[in-house]
């Protein structure tokens, strides 16, 4: 089982060059990359070639594009800009083998119903998955456990994901965001492994669900979210079992220096990842 950082877990202090010798310097054999400031902020004094270089000549790869945001139920203006977000992706992915973009729902939308929601992501993921197909690259949905997600549950991702039924767009599952509304073990039981993407490790403190932030987010193993039993399942559905990805929001975190949030954040999860696989 490799291990993968999402940058997200020290983006305060931190910046992609750091984030990559850090991946390299702790043993991360991935990096989700954010493309709502570390990579944009990268590419202000590199070129994408350069990270493309830097990929070639070290042991960490890219994992995945972090985060196409919003792509549902949008005005069709805001929908061209979702997808030329996504093809701005999909050019870098060509150049640095970067082979997934995650998108997550829009929040806060108001009286619109389960059956609109599910409409628009269906015609929405569909289109987004023939262009990311043009390039060989998958598209991984994560829903997000919060009441103001238009798809908060892993079972909402799993209808949508079915209906959508491409080969390169499925689901990521967040252990946060699979807890943070009380998605269900049995849901996820009845789920097809394949179309599992990208799996993001962390935990909680325990809030009453439907009251979970991201804030919340602790160290994995440390928290009250049942990581074995969604890992065990994972891996009963035909889950590739090939890589975690290590995501947390943790403003307390976010004060460290990044060193010491990669060098504890690997401690931890490969105690979850030993007792595991
Ligand atoms: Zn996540």
């Amino acid at each position: 089982m490799k291990l993968s950082m999402n940058e997200a877990t020290a983006v305060e202090k931190s910046n992609l060059e750091t984030d990559l010798a850090l991946c390299e310097k702790y043993g991360y054999d991935m990096i989700e990359l954010r493309t709502m400031e570390c990579l944009p902020d990268y590419l202000k004094k590199h070129s994408i070639e350069e990270l493309a270089a830097y990929f070639k000549s070290h042991k960490v790869k890219p994992l995945a594009f972090n985060t196409l945001c919003y792509f549902n139920s949008r005005t069709p203006e805001d929908y061209a800009g979702i997808l030329a977000e996504l093809r701005q992706m999909c050019e870098w992915g060509d150049k640095i083998g970067c082979k997934t973009v995650i998108t997550v729902p829009t929040v806060d939308l108001h009286k619109v119903t389960r059956a609109e929601i599910h409409e628009s992501a269906i015609a929405c993921l569909k289109e987004m998955g023939a262009i990311a197909a043009e390039h060989g690259m998958r598209i991984s949905l994560e829903f997000i456990g919060h009441p103001a997600a238009s798809i908060n549950t892993f079972q909402e991702a799993w209808e949508i994901i079915q209906a959508v039924d491409r080969d390169n767009v499925g689901i990521t599952v967040d252990c946060f965001h699979f807890h943070g509304m009380g998605s269900q073990i049995s849901d996820l039981a009845k789920a097809d492994g394949k179309k599992i993407f990208i799996v993001h490790l962390n935990d909680t403190e325990d809030f009453p669900i439907g009251s979970l932030l991201d804030e919340d987010r602790v160290w994995p193993g440390t928290g009250c979210i049942d990581l074995d039993a969604i890992l065990q399942t994972l891996k009963k559905i035909g889950w590739k079992q090939d890589v975690v990805s290590l995501e947390l929001f943790r403003p307390e975190y976010y004060k460290m220096d990044p060193d010491d949030v990669y060098r504890i954040g690997k401690a931890k999860s490969d105690i979850v990842i030993q007792r595991n696989f």
